[in-house]
This record gives C-alpha cells, structure tokens and sequence, in this order.
C-alpha cells in the first residue's frame, strides 16, 4: 500500500456513485488554504477503484503544489469519472456521467472548480456546467478563458529561455538544439513557438500523422526511441509522464531539461541524479504551471482578460530564476528549491 491511500493528507475527498450512469465519480481536495481548490477532471479507465481514488489524492496534492508556487490564489483539488474497464463512455451514457460528475463537483460548494483533463473535452465540461456553476476554462465564446494548451506551452518556452541563459549565459534560442517530446496540444504548439524563436528542432511523437507539421517547421524528427538521448542542448518532454528514470539519466545529451509533461521524475531521487550528471532539470510543476495561471485570471478577475494572462505566464519566468537562485544558494536541486517555496506558501 502506498502513502497516498495509507496516510491521508487531505481536506476532503467525495466518492458518489451517479444516480444516472451508476459510475462512480471523485472530488479530491488537497488544500484550499490559499484559496479554492482547482484541478481538471480525469475520465479514464482503472484496473481497480482503488488506483482511481490514488490518482485523485496524488493529482490533487500536485496541484496544491504547483498553484502555491506559481503564486496563485487557488489550492489543489482533482476529479476522476471513473470509467468501467472494456468501457468507452458516449452518446446519453457519457452525458449521465457528466452530470453525475457535475453533482459531486456541485457538493463541495466551490472548495473545488474543475477543468478539462485528460479523455474530456471542452463540450464535456459544457455538460457539467448544466449542474454546477463551479467550472472553469469553458471555451471562450462561453465566456471561459478556453483551451489552456498555448498558455502551457509559453510557459515551457520562458522557462526554456531562463533555464538556457543560467546554462549557457545568453536567453536567446536562436540556433540552439532543442528536442521536443511529444507534439500534442501542448507539444506541438511549443514546437512551433520554438521555431519562430529560431531553435533547431529534433521531434518525435508516436502519431506519424504529426510528423508532416513538424517538419514543414524544419524540425528534424526522429523515432520515439531515439528522443531522449538526441544530440541537443535542451530536452522538453511534453508527452508522458515517469520518463526520467535511471537508465535515462545517463543517456541524455542535453544540458537543460524543461517540458510540459506531468510528473516527468520516476521519483524524486532522480532530480539528485540529473543534478549529479550536471543536467539543469526545471521542475514540471512549475514549468507547465501556464495552463492554470491562465484559469487563475478567469477565476480571480470574475473575467477573463487574455493580457492579463499573457503577463502572468510570462512571469512564470521570474518564478524559475527565484527557485534556481534558490536552489544555488541553498546547494540544493531545483525540485528541492521548489518545493521549499510551496511549503512556506502554503505555511
Ligand atoms: P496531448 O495528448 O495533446 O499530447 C501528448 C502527445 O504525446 C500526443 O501527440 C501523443 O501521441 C504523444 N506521445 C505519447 N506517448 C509518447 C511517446 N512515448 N513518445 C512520443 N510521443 C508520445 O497532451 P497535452 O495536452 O499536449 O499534454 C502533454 C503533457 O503535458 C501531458 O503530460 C500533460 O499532463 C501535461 N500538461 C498539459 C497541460 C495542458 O495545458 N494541456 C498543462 C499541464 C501539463
């Protein structure tokens, strides 16, 4: 058993079976002690509902994390629809979930506002504003602050500059080796950001039909397989999260590594690692922290304001110089650093 079901550390958690769909859905709220608890929904699959409920508790405590660091008024929360194994939720069946969800949502009386994840689509979350006025990021002709995948992937790109001017002593992307991981929402926006930016691209991603985009940008793309140890100065891994372990450490090229995807770490011990081979690792929960920057300004300004935002994500740089300032200071990693400063936030 692990420390997430073992040892609780949070709020609140609700777990509903739906009295339309008979499915299950979860609220986990790790904290609001700065403010309401904000995190996306989750429709998937689970071997056993005990993995569904240990998503929830793990996902929400990162969000606490993440939003304390980025120096948001907002705590951490999750939701999971859990979806019966052999099962694809559509049609009147995915509806009756997404309302059932909106009660669970509806229950926790703004502790917790939800927002798209993954396997639920902005049209999901239209549904589940039938129930619940405790919804953020519907589309922006919903009045919403829409999709967050660019804000995400400027996020990734300013802390990409910080990361390589710490590293090799200039913020300017032009001409240097950049790999990215993974081009999806996020991805495969960053890729193109990275362009305009003048980097040279080496991609990948397991969809070849993302490979025809890639390159009309100049990118080189290479075989999921070959990524993680291409001959760049900078990594971005924007797809999965775990891939960071041992066996890789040692195989990376790049000196700086800054990506959008979640939870990139097998574990925690690995920033030790990365450190020890003298690879500048900037956290992923600071670096993809755009996409809820971008909800925060929706929820804090009771409206939303795209300049506002922009100037908000792009602050997401001065947040990375503060922690590896930090992090230098103290003799510590980058995560450590981090972590420091979502602690004393959160008191
Ligand atoms: P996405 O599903 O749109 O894109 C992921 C891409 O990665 C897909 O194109 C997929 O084919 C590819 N992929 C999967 N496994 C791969 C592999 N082994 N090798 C190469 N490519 C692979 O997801 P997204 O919204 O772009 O998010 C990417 C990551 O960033 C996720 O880990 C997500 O949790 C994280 N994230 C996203 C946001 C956001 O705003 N969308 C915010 C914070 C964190």
């Amino acid at each position: 058993m692990d420390r997430y079901l073992a040892t609780l550390d949070h709020e609140e958690v609700v777990i509903r079976r739906g009295a339309r769909s008979g499915l299950y859905t979860i609220v986990a709220i790790h904290s609001t002690v700065r403010g309401p608890s904000l995190g996306g929904v989750r429709m998937w699959t689970y071997a056993d509902t005990r993995l569904a409920l240990r998503d929830a508790l793990r996902l929400s405590e990162g969000m606490t994390y993440k939003a304390a660091v980025a120096g948001l008024s907002q705590g951490g929360g999750k939701g999971v629809i859990v979806v019966p194994p052999g099962e694809r939720l559509e049609g009147d069946r995915r509806r009756a979930a997404l309302l059932d969800f909106g009660e669970t949502v509806d229950s926790a009386a703004g502790r917790y506002v939800t927002a798209e994840d993954v396997g639920v689509t902005p049209d999901d979350l239209l549904v589940v504003a039938e129930i619940t006025p405790h919804v953020s990021a519907l589309p922006r002709e919903h009045g919403g602050s829409g999709d967050p995948s660019p804000w995400t992937a400027l996020g990734v790109l300013v802390s990409i500059e910080v990361a390589c001017e710490r590293v090799f002593g200039t913020a300017d992307l032009t001409g240097r080796t950049v790999a990215v991981m993974g081009l999806g929402h996020v991805g495969g926006d960053l890729a193109r950001r990275l362009a305009a930016a003048g980097a040279r691209l080496t991609v990948t991603d397991i969809d070849e039909g993302r490979r025809a985009p890639a390159e009309a940008l100049g990118a080189t793309w290479v075989a999921p397989s070959d990524i993680l140890a291409a001959d760049v100065e900078v990594l971005a891994p924007c797809a999965l999260g775990g891939v960071l372990d041992d066996a890789a450490v040692p195989a990376l090229r790049a000196r700086v590594v800054a990506g959008a995807a979640n939870n990139q770490l097998a574990d925690a011990g690995i920033a030790d690692l990365l450190a020890a081979h003298g690879i500048l690792w900037v956290p992923d929960f600071v670096v993809n922290a755009g996409g809820i920057v971008n909800i925060a300004v929706e929820l804090v300004l009771g409206g939303y304001d795209e300049a506002r935002a922009e100037a908000d994500v792009r602050a997401i740089g001065e947040t990375v110089r503060t922690i590896l300032d930090e992090a230098d200071r103290d003799a510590v990693t980058p995560l450590a650093a981090a972590m420091a400063i979502a602690r004393r936030r959160l008191g």
